[in-house]
This record gives C-alpha cells, structure tokens and sequence, in this order.
C-alpha cells in the first residue's frame, strides 16, 4: 500500500561548529533533535550539518593565550560548513565566542550568537543582574560581559576562588564527561554565593554546565545557555 508523501516544512540547515567540548555538542544533537520533534511533530528531524573539532588542541591553544590561531581554526571549519550548505551557524561554545569576529570573518551566512540570545531570554524574563558561570575566559574576558553590558544587563561575576573552581570543574570533569555529586554541590554553594552578591538569574554560560545545575537544584531562575542556543537557531531555521 502506497502511503502518502508527508509534508515536509520548510527548514534551513543549521551547522553546529561543535566539539568544544564533545559533552556538550552531544546535548545540542540530543536538543535540537528533540525541539525539532516537539515543533513539527511526527518523525520530522532538523537538517543539521555538525563539524566537530578535536578539544585536545582547542583547550591546549586555550591555555597557550593562542586566540588568533584559534580564530584561524575556527574560521577554516566556518568556512567549510557554509560550503557544505550551512545556511547558518551555531557555535556550541560560550568560550569560543571570544574569537568571532575572526572566525566571521570570511563566512557570509549568520552567526546564532549564544550571548545575544541569552540576554534576549534574560531581559524578556525582567531580569538585570544575572549571575555568570562559565570557563575563566567567560567570566574575566571582556568579550563575553561586555556583550551582556551592551543589552543593558548588569552580570555578577563569582569571587577569584569560585572562578578557579568552576573553571577547573568545566576542563577537568564536565569536558571529560565526569560529573559528580562533590561538584554539583560546590556549584549549587557558588550560585548562593552570587544571589548573595546581588545576582537575581544565572546564566549557565559554558554549555556543560547544564550537566550539574538546573531549575530544580538553583537558588536563582536559571538561563541555561545550551538550551537558549538551540532554540534560537531553531527559530532562526523554521522562520520563512
Ligand atoms: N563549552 C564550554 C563553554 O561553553 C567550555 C569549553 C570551551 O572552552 O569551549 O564555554
């Protein structure tokens, strides 16, 4: 029996430039495939092209303060998802972020930029004075606070100690796929830490974050950047 032709909705493709670290663009592949059921029902699925890159280097030229040649990295896979059909890109790192404007440089489609859309959710949401988690370069940077001050939000960075605790949990057990209960509490004691420092939100600002905390075990209302990413390039990819 002939069954008929589904209709299939029209979709952009969507790259992921992933990898950094494997942990999380494992839940923007598990997210987007799901969003994507929940949104268009049946057994609709997004287009998706993911490159991953090998954190090893990543975190290595990281370290190193080696950004130019990792927006040099970054740029060349860029450029090679757009060739590829890409229709835009996702970035599936706030680090990463650091070195946009080089890995833009040379791509003409969009860039889904993980801060803009956060803080497009925080501000929709009322509130001004997010905590920020993330790796080191994240919360010390510029690139990334100077973002957020730019949508007039006001974020609340944690004290040196947290800072070199959250940034050693990220590299040294989330991006390898460890997560344990120690390091779930010493997050969820950093959290009460800024809402006592004036925090009224968290951004989850480094995408293995999620791993630990969530609505459920935070002192604050929780943005969880993973999530808001792949929402807003599925948005970007159903709209007409
Ligand atoms: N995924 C992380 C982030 O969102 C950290 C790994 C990296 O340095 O890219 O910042």
């Amino acid at each position: 029996m002939n069954t008929p032709m589904p209709s299939i909705p029209a979709m952009k493709t969507i790259g992921v430039l992933g990898g950094m670290s494997t942990a999380s663009t494992l839940q923007y592949y598990e997210l987007l495939c799901r969003l994507t059921t929940e949104r268009l029902g049946g057994l609709h699925s997004p287009r998706l092209l993911i490159r991953s890159v090998d954190f090893g280097l990543v975190a290595h030229l990281q370290a190193q303060g080696a950004w130019d040649a990792l927006g040099d990295m970054l740029a060349e896979r860029a450029e090679k998802l757009e060739r590829g059909g890409a229709d835009m890109i996702v970035l599936a790192t706030n680090t990463m972020h650091k070195v946009v404007p080089r890995m833009m440089r040379d791509v003409s489609v969009s860039l889904i930029h993980i801060a803009d859309a956060t803080a497009a959710r925080i501000l929709a949401g009322g509130f001004s004075h997010p905590g920020l988690i993330g790796t080191r370069f994240t919360m010390e940077d510029r690139f990334y606070l100077d973002r957020l001050r730019g949508e007039g939000l006001q974020p609340v960075v944690p004290g040196a100690d947290d800072r070199t605790a959250v940034h050693d949990i990220i590299y040294e057990e989330l991006c390898r796929h460890e997560v344990t209960e120690e390091s779930r509490a010493a997050f969820v004691a950093i959290a009460g830490r800024l809402k006592r420092m004036g925090a009224d939100c968290l951004i989850l600002g480094c995408t293995e974050v999620g791993l630990l905390l969530d609505a459920d075990n935070s002192p604050l209302p929780v943005f969880d950047t993973t999530r808001i990413h792949c929402e807003a390039a599925l948005d970007a990819a159903l709209a007409g």
